[in-house]
């Protein structure tokens, strides 16, 4: 059996490939669908025998629906004097992603609401998506956009939405037994190297690793799919044979920041004291979180009607960085040192799994509880509790994505993912320290809309 000594002498191949990896598909311009997404899923096919998903525009999965397919071919604006402003071909992040075609001339003021830059760090192009609002949009450096004159302006977006498909790429590495550990990475941002490239780049070296294994009890299955409307739609497509015994969704592997471990929903899941243990056990300076129902796929594997015992391990979660969703997320913030690292870590923690050592003990938390009285309890069910009801199309959820600070939305998502019938709104206050009120708010918005409904008392939890 292949230990940590016999891969010590490959790791510098190791980090080249993954560092080459990184390079080779950081300039394509990805999104949820498109060419972009299908190029890197054909770079990492190079090296991994996955499979190659097309799931065709307007299949239902779960409440959502596979979107339309877009891409996108060359965008810029051109100021007064006919000279550039920003041009798409210099950094795909100068394009909201998904945004519809136009080719027209207008003042400042008429394309001012369609610019995004941010003031805190002038020098720096913002990553903005509108998936699911028709819209357009460029984003610029703050210093270029205080810099603009009046005068008329020339936009032109070069761009695609039509039926089509998503793209996704699977492999499942056979072991002895079949249940399976999921790794699952979002494939979907565009030149972004630490939110994105490093979760593919760790994880197909992971895969190539595990397919010279011939000692594998669990089965692996690895995917490597377009955020939130992946996930949604694998697990929409998957639902009747599931058989996910422990998983990770893996992002954030690439800058020199502690690794951080969020627990899954049910937060005691044999997965979640593995990689406990395997923290503590290396020594790596790390932090242990509770679950949150935002964050990456994982809010839609540990939405209540799946619960899979999915945990996200990276090092500096998302939006904790200041070169998170900006053009600073770039080859020069990832280095292969923390690549290797991070690969380290997820074999160790594929090794711990495989011995399937006793865990009953987790190691010591300081997590707290706190404790109140349930007995007057509002209790609600979530009545799509498969993957996340899509909050957008009723009005609910912010269209624009890819800012981080979306703070009322939080209380949807919570009483969404606990309202299982077991977690009345005080048990969601004290998870997610969100104050009753606005809990109590989102609520009623939730019923309003069909998605929840007031129950008149705790229903039994469900046997898992
Ligand atoms: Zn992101």
């Amino acid at each position: 059996m292949p230990n940590d000594a016999s891969f010590a002498i490959e790791r510098p191949l190791r980090g080249e490939r993954m560092w080459g990896f990184i390079e080779k598909v950081f300039p394509i311009c990805r999104s949820i669908t498109g060419d972009g997404l299908r190029q890197t899923l054909a770079a990492i096919a190079d090296d991994l025998p996955i499979r190659l998903h097309e799931v065709p525009t307007g299949e239902r999965v779960l409440d959502w629906v596979v979107p339309k397919e877009w891409n996108i071919r060359q965008a810029w604006i051109r100021g007064p004097g006919g000279e550039e402003v920003v041009d798409f071909a210099n950094h795909n992040l100068h394009v909201v992603s998904y945004s519809v075609p136009v080719r027209a001339e207008m003042s400042l003021s008429k394309l001012r609401p369609h610019l995004y830059s941010l003031p805190e760090q002038p020098d720096l192009i913002p990553y903005r998506t509108s998936y699911y609002r028709e819209r357009w949009g460029f984003c610029l450096p703050h210093r270029i956009l205080e810099d603009l004159p009046e005068g008329t302006y020339e936009v032109l977006i070069d761009s695609t939405l039509e039926d089509g498909a998503l793209s996704y790429g699977e492999i499942l590495i056979p072991g002895q037994l079949e249940d399976e550990v999921l790794l699952s990475c979002h494939a979907c941002h565009p030149s972004l190297a630490n939110d994105n490239l490093s979760g593919l780049a760790v994880c197909k070296s992971l895969a190539e690793e595990l397919l010279e294994r011939s000692d594998l009890r669990y089965s692996y299955r690895f995917l490597f799919l377009p955020g939130t409307i992946g996930a949604i739609t694998w697990l929409a497509r998957n639902q009747d044979r599931l058989r996910i015994r422990h998983g990770l969704v893996a992002a954030n592997l690439g800058d020199s920041g502690a690794f951080h471990y969020k627990r899954s929903r049910r937060s005691d899941a044999v997965i979640d004291r593995t990689v406990e243990h395997v923290l503590a056990e290396t020594g790596v300076e790390h932090a242990i979180e509770e679950f949150v129902p935002f964050g990456y796929d994982e809010r839609q594997y540990c939405s209540p009607g799946f619960d899979l015992p999915v945990g996200c391990l990276t090092r500096t979660p998302w939006g904790r960085y200041p070169e998170y969703h900006t053009s600073a997320d770039n080859l020069d913030f990832v280095s292969t040192a923390a690549l290797l690292e991070s690969l380290d870590l997820y074999r160790r923690v594929v090794n711990r799994l495989e011995e399937g050592l006793d865990l009953d003990k987790r190691v010591p938390s300081v997590l707290v509880k706190t404790p109140h009285n349930r007995q007057e309890g509002r209790f609600y069910l979530n009545l799509a509790p498969k993957g996340e009801p899509q909050l957008g199309r009723r009005g609910l959820y912010g269209s624009l994505g890819g800012d981080s600070g979306r703070d009322p939305e939080m209380a949807l998502l919570w009483v969404l993912n606990m309202s299982d019938g077991s977690h009345d709104l005080a048990d969601i206050a004290a998870r997610s320290a969100i104050e009753l009120p606005r809990l109590e708010h989102a609520a009623a918005a939730l019923v309003e809309a069909g998605l929840l409904e007031l129950l008149s008392g705790p229903k039994p939890a469900a046997v898992r």
